[in-house]
């Protein structure tokens, strides 16, 4: 109930203030706060993928200037040397627009990536998105594109299917338990069966041999990860945990500390307010996440 109350005041609260709470878990706007986010990451062991904020396109000339904007940071990560590669959402390529658009922009992103030698992880969107998701993803690995991931949500009742269909792409999956409120006729609802679907989902994919982004900040399942991973003696190349920006900072340190590879989830760009405001909305419970750590940050308790 308190985290709806907050989600109902967000569209009132000064947008400076949004600012600040937002602060730790957004770069900034420009490209330039990118790179200087993702070298301090570098620097503490991390390594991070760059996320161009811009949801939800209404049309083809702004899907083409998430492309440009893409195109940029992999010169940015060239020239400066980072170790990072790209999240992109289809929506942001025009996946509501056409199909097809979408597909040959995303093509353009991932050949510009293998031209540099980086990778793309699509992130998944709400379960309207899904099959055409995975739909172009198949395809790109079908027409010999190898450096493009994508994202499965343990959530998602389908998943397990979903890992069954795609087992002969052996797919670099990072597997997270999905963001957006979804049915329970398609979604687990019970904080436990998410979890126990994660595992499900998460030792059949390294069962198949994938590489998976193990995407949690809950000690349950790094702790269920991270047993996994030894019990099928891993090297620590062959998979990596991943948090988002400013979450569970403590947790992330302890996990490159212990020898494994992390990726953080960088998010930079003009439309950081509607970003904000649009994560907190699809989902209550993150506005919860978000106050009970900001009143952390501003009174010290130890909650990371
Ligand atoms: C790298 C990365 C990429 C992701 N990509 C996608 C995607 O493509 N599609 C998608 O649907 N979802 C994505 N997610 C979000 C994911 O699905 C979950 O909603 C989110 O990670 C919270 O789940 P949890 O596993 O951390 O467990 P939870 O039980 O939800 O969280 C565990 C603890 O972590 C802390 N926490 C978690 N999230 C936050 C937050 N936002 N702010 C502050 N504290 C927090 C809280 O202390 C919480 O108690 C991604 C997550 C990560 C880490």
């Amino acid at each position: 109930m308190l985290d709806r109350a907050i989600v109902r005041v967000l569209p009132v609260v000064p947008r400076s203030v949004v600012r600040r709470i937002s602060d730790s878990y957004i770069a900034g706007t420009t490209l330039p706060d990118a790179v200087r986010v993702v070298r301090a990451l570098n620097k503490q062991g991390k390594m991070a993928t760059i996320d161009v904020l811009g949801e939800e396109v209404s049309n083809r000339r702004e899907a083409l200037e998430i492309v440009q904007a893409y195109h940029d940071v992999f010169e940015a990560i060239e020239r400066e040397r980072l170790d990072s590669n790209v999240s992109v959402k289809l929506t942001a390529l025009g996946l509501n627009l056409a199909y097809e658009l979408c597909r040959v922009n995303l093509l353009r992103v991932v050949r510009h990536a293998a031209e540099s030698g980086n990778f793309v992880r699509i992130d998944m969107e709400d379960s309207s998105t899904t099959t055409e998701t995975l739909q172009l993803y198949r395809e790109l690995r079908e027409d010999g594109l190898d450096n493009v991931g994508v994202v499965l949500q343990a959530y998602l009742r389908r998943t397990i299917r979903d890992i069954r269909d795609l087992a002969p792409l052996r797919p670099n999956v990072r597997l997270c338990k999905g963001i957006y409120v979804e049915p329970p006729l398609i979604a687990y609802q019970d904080y436990e069966e998410v979890r126990e679907n994660f595992v499900r989902c998460l030792r059949e994919l390294l069962q198949l041999g994938s590489y998976v982004g193990i995407a949690t900040h809950d000690q349950f399942l790094i702790d269920e990860g991270t047993r996994l991973v030894a019990e099928r003696g891993l090297t620590r190349e062959q998979y990596e945990f991943q948090m988002l920006l400013g979450v569970r900072e403590l947790a992330a340190d302890r996990l490159v500390r212990d020898g494994h590879r992390l990726r953080i989830y960088v998010p930079f760009g003009e439309h950081w307010y509607q970003y904000a405001l649009r994560r907190l909305q699809e989902n209550p419970k993150m506005a919860g996440y978000v106050a009970s750590d900001t009143l952390n940050r501003l009174f010290g308790a130890d909650g990371r």
